[in-house]
């Protein structure tokens, strides 16, 4: 028989958005083992800490049985082969996406050329989301129900709530 495919789908998921799940849900199809891995120290500033994201993913992939949640620090090859991974999941949304990803296929594959980086589209609905994007949306009051699970739409609502100036 052989071996069970571990996957890695590393990210900041600052916060998970409905593309990162199409993208969970279309891997735990093709893989017998996926982990979703926040990554620990960003150097972009992160919305929301670590122990939070971790919860919202949690919640979020509850009802996939082959899908764990984990974070790193250092290298994700370290943490790869450490999980006994042999590939690393990545989306690509649009070209935009391309030159950095590729970059950093490359890069992984020359310290860990054991390990395969495999990219996957997420359903051309979500193609235009990104964390970053629904922040932004949030912040200025647009509505963002449908492009987050619902327990990252009310944190992100509760944070500007508790952020608005009431005066
Ligand atoms: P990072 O900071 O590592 O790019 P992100 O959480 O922004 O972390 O993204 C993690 C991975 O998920 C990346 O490969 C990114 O291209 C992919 N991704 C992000 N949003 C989407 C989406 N809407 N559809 C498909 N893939 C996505």
């Amino acid at each position: 028989m052989s071996e069970p495919r571990v996957a890695i789908y590393p990210g900041s998921f600052d916060p998970i958005t409905n593309g990162h799940l199409d993208l969970i849900r279309r891997a735990s199809r093709q893989f017998e083992d996926l982990i979703v891995a926040v990554l620990k120290h960003d150097t972009k500033r992160a919305e929301f800490p670590l122990g939070e994201r971790l919860d919202m993913i949690r919640e979020a992939v509850a009802g996939l049985s082959n899908v764990r949640v984990g974070s790193f620090d250092g290298l994700l090859v370290d943490y790869a082969r450490a999980q006994g991974a042999s590939l690393i999941l990545r989306g690509i949304r649009a070209v935009s996406d391309y030159e950095y990803e590729l970059q950093m296929a490359l890069m992984n594959r020359k310290l860990a050329p054991e390990i395969e980086t495999v990219f996957m589209l997420p359903g051309e609905a979500y193609s235009y989301l990104s964390s970053r994007l629904v922040k932004e949306v949030c912040r200025h009051g647009g509505r963002i129900d449908d492009l987050v699970p619902p327990m990252v739409a009310n944190r992100l609502c509760a944070e500007r709530v508790a952020g608005s100036d009431n005066v």
